[in-house]
């Protein structure tokens, strides 16, 4: 007997992407698989689709053309005999609680805790005890080391501080999969090291990643895959010793030299 064919779908399957904004084709034609555990690093020159792929994935965007899956679910759409449906709002927003993301500008809630901006979903959109939302809050900011700043406001805390409890806000919700829009790019450069290395140990703990990131160390280290775009497609994709050390691509190998 041969497996349901969700069951040996990577968690993340893109296939053929396409977005556009007005006469802007953003995105023409991008596949990526992710499996599950993995880390995916998408590099690539400002303007080439990476923060609109990435809304896709979890619908803050609608696609125009080609699907994607997250565990098996087609994002956005209901696929009956081969035509698509668009899901009612509802359910698109279950979907897109299955997926945690991460901005570069950290939309923490300012006038709450950081305790309290961990807790808000998991009980006003899950529906969770005040209890238990808060003891995993606890435990989570305990992970990414705030133990002692949870009844601290985020003008009370570093940019570091706050990209981390907003890491903590998006693990809130257990998500399948996170989603990292360059966490560290608008911080202070003494505040990256703190943000990539909470990273680094959800990464070993197992989560599925896909981060834009131009941190080419953390991407060397860290991604099992990293897949350079430039002008909406996927240039070249592989494992960092090949993309990073070895491109085979000149775009690749321009745009690299101009990180150095
Ligand atoms: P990257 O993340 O690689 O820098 P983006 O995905 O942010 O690239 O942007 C790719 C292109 O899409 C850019 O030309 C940008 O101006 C355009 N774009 C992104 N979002 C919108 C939007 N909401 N409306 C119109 N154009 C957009």
């Amino acid at each position: 007997m041969t497996e349901a064919p969700e069951l040996e779908m990577p968690l993340v399957h893109a296939l053929n992407v396409s977005k556009s904004f007005h006469h802007n084709e953003v995105l023409k034609g991008i596949d990526l698989d992710v499996e599950r555990g993995q880390v995916v690093c998408l590099l690539g020159p400002s303007g080439s689709g990476k923060t609109t792929f990435l809304r896709c994935i979890n619908q803050l965007e609608t696609i125009d053309g080609g699907r994607i899956w997250v565990d098996g679910d087609l994002m956005g759409y209901a696929d009956r005999d081969g035509k698509l449906y668009r899901l009612k709002d509802k359910q698109i927003a279950a979907q897109r609680r299955e997926i945690g993301m991460v901005f570069q500008r950290f939309n923490l809630f300012p006038h709450k805790t950081a305790l309290e901006n961990v807790t808000e979903s998991p009980i006003q959109v899950k529906g969770e005890s005040r209890k238990a939302a808060r003891d995993r809050a606890t435990k989570l900011l305990e992970r990414v080391g705030l133990a002692d700043r949870s009844a601290m406001y985020p003008a009370q805390l570093s940019g570091g501080q706050q990209q981390r409890v907003a890491i903590a806000r998006a693990l809130a919700m257990q998500p399948k999969l996170m989603l990292f829009d360059e966490p560290t790019s608008a911080l202070d450069p003494e505040l990256v090291g703190e943000v990539l290395s909470v990273m680094r140990e959800l990464a070993s703990d197992g989560m599925t990643m896909i981060v834009v990131t131009h941190e080419m160390a953390f991407a060397r280290d860290v991604a099992d895959t990293v897949v350079f775009m430039d002008g909406g497609v996927v240039v070249e994709a592989g494992p960092p010793r090949e993309v990073i050390s070895n491109p085979q691509h000149q775009r690749t190998r321009t745009f690299l030299a101009r990180l150095r």
